[in-house]
């Protein structure tokens, strides 16, 4: 890239690290951001900053908000007795847009991998543990159906069954390794419906 000035090839290196991007991508959006009005690059880059800055964890079911409860659970008509523990807070916006998953979420914020050394103590399970202790009906388990995401599901359903709570786990259906964020509403309201006990 020695054929651009030094900034610019900041520029296309720090967009290219983005997942998603590749190096085309980057220079296009590079010199796209050049050419926008001073005003719009900015409030960009300050959208980007002040998001960082204010976006955090709900402090009950732990997916990124601004707020000290995320909207899913503050809403009252949403039923608290039912959890379904998900990887991260993209996979929980892959139920919502189902628009038939009443119960409310627990974001684990990753999968048990003993491969890449990510342990039980890792991911958001001590946090779930401690819902558990309060009136809860079922947990529905809706990891990835990756190698990560069934072992994480093993190890949640031996956590919760001594507690007496329901343990489910949406069914097969959903394409082995498959990211729960690229599959088809059907799709997922009918592992969500097939859900076996555990
Ligand atoms: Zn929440």
């Amino acid at each position: 890239m020695e054929y651009y000035s030094n900034q610019i090839s900041q520029l296309i290196e720090q967009l290219a690290s983005l997942p998603g991007i590749g190096v085309k991508t980057a220079q296009r959006l590079a010199f796209y951001i050049i050419d926008m009005p001073q005003d719009r690059v900015k409030k960009l880059a300050d959208t980007m900053v002040q998001a960082k800055n204010t976006i955090r964890y709900c402090s009950q079911c732990l997916t990124l908000t601004d707020q000290e409860l995320c909207p899913i659970c503050k809403n009252p008509s949403r039923n608290q007795k039912m959890i379904m523990v998900v990887e991260n807070p993209r996979d929980m916006t892959a139920y919502e847009k189902t628009g038939k998953y009443e119960g409310v979420y627990h974001v684990l914020h990753g999968a048990i991998s003993p491969m890449l050394g990510i342990g039980p103590g890792d991911i958001k399970l001590k946090e779930l543990m401690h819902r558990l202790e309060k009136d809860v009906d079922e947990v529905i388990i809706a990891t990835n159906s990756s190698l990560e995401g069934e072992t994480t599901a093993m190890y949640i359903s031996k956590l919760v069954k001594p507690t007496g709570i329901k343990v489910s786990r949406i069914a097969s259906g959903v394409p082995v390794g498959g990211d729960l964020e690229y599959i088809d509403e059907v799709t997922l309201l009918r592992a969500l419906e097939g859900r076996v006990e555990l």
